[in-house]
Order: C-alpha cells, then sequence, then structure tokens
C-alpha cells in the first residue's frame, strides 16, 4: 500500500482563506480589524524569520499586526510592562512572545502574565489546564497541536475510539496533542526517553503522531498497516549534494513508512503550514469574542 501523502500546504491555505473570510465579516459587521502583537527579545535569527512569517501571514488575511522588539538585554521588569501594556491595548486581540527568551528572563512567568482573552498561543497554564479538565473548554488550543488535529479532521481519520500513539510529552506539541485526542475520545498511549521498546508501542497505533526531534527514527516496520501517522519533527541532516548542505526531514523514516501507513504528512510540508494557520485561526477567533464582549 502507498499512503495517501497529506498535503498539509494546500490545507493550511483553505484555513488561511476561512480566516479571511472571518475577518471581512468582522468588518462588513462594523467591529475592528483583528490585531496580533508579536513580542521579540533578542536577535535570534530564526525567531526572527518566525516572527516576519507571521506578521506577513496576518497581512495577507487582514489581520493587522504590531510588532514590538525588545533587546536582548531587556529586563524582566521591561517584559512585563510591555505585555502588561498589551493587555490594556484594545486594538491587540492577540499576544504573541516569541519563544525562546534570553536566558536571563523568566518565560513561566512572561507567558502566566498574558491575559487568557489574548493567549492566542495557547501555552497559558489556566488554557493548558481547561484542556486537561472534562467538561472545560480552552479558549484557545496551542497552535501546533491545533494544526495536528485540524489535519487529521480534514483527511477524515476517526480520532474517537482509535488507538493513538503519541511520541513526545512536551508543553508545547507531545502533552497538548495527547490531552485533545483524549477529548476527541481516542485511547492515547503517551511515549518519551524512558518508555520501553517503543516498536512495539508504535505498532499498536491507529493515529500514530511523531514529536521527538529524532530524525527518521520511526522506521517502517514500527508503524502498523493502515495506520495514519503525523510527522511534527523538523530535524536537519547533511546533504553536501545541495547547496545549503543540509536538508530538512521528520521524525519519520518517511519513504518506508509511506509504504505502510493509509496516510502520512511529509516534512517540509506537512504539520509545519499548519501552525501558523491555526494562529490566525485563534487570533480571528480572540477578536470575535473581544467583538461580542
Ligand atoms: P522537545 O525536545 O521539547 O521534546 C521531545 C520529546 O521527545 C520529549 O518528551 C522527549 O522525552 C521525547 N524523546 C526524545 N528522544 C526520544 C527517544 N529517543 N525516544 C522516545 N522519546 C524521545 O521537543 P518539541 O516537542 O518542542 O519538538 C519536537 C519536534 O517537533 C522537534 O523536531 C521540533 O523541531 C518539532 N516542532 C515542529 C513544529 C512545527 O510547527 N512543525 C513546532 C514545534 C516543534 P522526555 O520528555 O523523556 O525528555
Amino acid at each position: 500500500m502507498t499512503a495517501e501523502i497529506i498535503d498539509g500546504k494546500k490545507i493550511a491555505e483553505e484555513a488561511r482563506l476561512e480566516v479571511a473570510r472571518g475577518v471581512e465579516n468582522l468588518l462588513a459587521a462594523g467591529k475592528p480589524r483583528p490585531g496580533l502583537a508579536t513580542v521579540l527579545v533578542g536577535e535570534d535569527p530564526a525567531s526572527q524569520v518566525y516572527v516576519r512569517s507571521k506578521q506577513k501571514a496576518c497581512a495577507q488575511v487582514g489581520i493587522e499586526s504590531f510588532g514590538y522588539k525588545l533587546p536582548a538585554t531587556a529586563s524582566q521588569e521591561e517584559v512585563d510592562t510591555l505585555v502588561a501594556e498589551l493587555n490594556a491595548n484594545p486594538q491587540v486581540n492577540g499576544i504573541l512572545v516569541q519563544l525562546p527568551l534570553p536566558k536571563h528572563l523568566d518565560e513561566e512567568r512572561v507567558l502566566n502574565a498574558i491575559s487568557i482573552e489574548k493567549d492566542v498561543d495557547g501555552f497559558h497554564p489556566l488554557n493548558i489546564g481547561r484542556l486537561a479538565q472534562k467538561g472545560r473548554d480552552p479558549l484557545f488550543i496551542p497552535c501546533t497541536p491545533y494544526g495536528v488535529i485540524y489535519l487529521l479532521e480534514q483527511t477524515g481519520t476517526k480520532i474517537s475510539g482509535a488507538n493513538a500513539v503519541v511520541l513526545g510529552r512536551s508543553n508545547i506539541v507531545g502533552m497538548p496533542v495527547a490531552l485533545l485526542l483524549v477529548r476527541g475520545n481516542a485511547t492515547v498511549t503517551i511515549c518519551h526517553s524512558r518508555t520501553r521498546d517503543l516498536p512495539s508501542v508504535t505498532r499498536s497505533a491507529d493515529i500514530l503522531v511523531a514529536a521527538v526531534g529524532r530524525a527518521e527514527m520511526v522506521r517502517g516496520d514500527w508503524v502498523k498497516p493502515g495506520a495514519v501517522v503525523i510527522d511534527v519533527g523538523v530535524n536537519r541532516v547533511d546533504d553536501p549534494t545541495v547547496e545549503k548542505g543540509y536538508r530538512l526531514v521528520g521524525d519519520v523514516a518517511f519513504d518506508e513508512v509511506k509504504e505502510v501507513a493509509r496516510a502520512i504528512t511529509p516534512v517540509p510540508g506537512g504539520v509545519g503550514p499548519m501552525t501558523i494557520a491555526m494562529l490566525l485561526k485563534n487570533t480571528l477567533h480572540a477578536a470575535e469574542l473581544a467583538a461580542n464582549s
């Protein structure tokens, strides 16, 4: 069997168009244009690229972006003051503090300070706590995990009753993905660096989500025939045949696993494009909440 290749770029593009329509509807109803504030502390090149691509994506769907830059030497008080100002600014519906922050800053304190109504990254402990509780709903779902579930839904994968295995238990990917799958009524196993005999666990999965950051760790014989495989990992491997000297691969050995799975996401072009699309969706949601309050 050769798997269906899940086209994350196309699905993300459709999600963005839906957000653009939502923005138009808000404006047509006389509501203010949604706004996203990005906060970048320091000069990390990768973070600069991420922030720029988020701002560009906002512009494409009609969301206004407000870019704030602080030097790498910014004090905790300066960051706290900026977040407090953005919490109070009615033009700002969503606040995105680009992580990682410089080491001297208390990341948890900063994330906790973001108003829960503007927590479009979904990392506030209240949002994560609500995700973990039955009968409670988070205001926002963290963007990459949201993208994983969105891809499963768009490809018609039945989550309810499925055996799902999540490789990785990080705060930003593995754990929230697992919580979302439980909410979708899957039976979920979470694996991590101390899990014994990973292949025997992954072979039980109808849905397998890999978020470990280990290049091509999941081999063809780790996967149950007919499983749906979502590869969140992004890893650089040396490749002297290309100009850059490296290429990106996922946590899944794509060529092997596509011969076994029913559907699989490629890297790049699978989960990656979904993350920003879900950030836009969350920002629109924040603006709608503000408009109706
Ligand atoms: P972390 O390093 O925070 O977490 C990795 C997890 O994998 C941990 O729970 C760790 O276990 C587990 N793990 C590591 N090695 C092994 C192993 N050999 N066997 C089993 N489990 C293992 O990573 P993130 O969650 O932040 O990211 C995971 C991957 O997803 C990375 O490649 C990252 O680049 C990518 N990513 C992609 C995004 C996208 O938009 N496409 C967004 C965010 C991340 P333990 O808890 O025991 O240490």
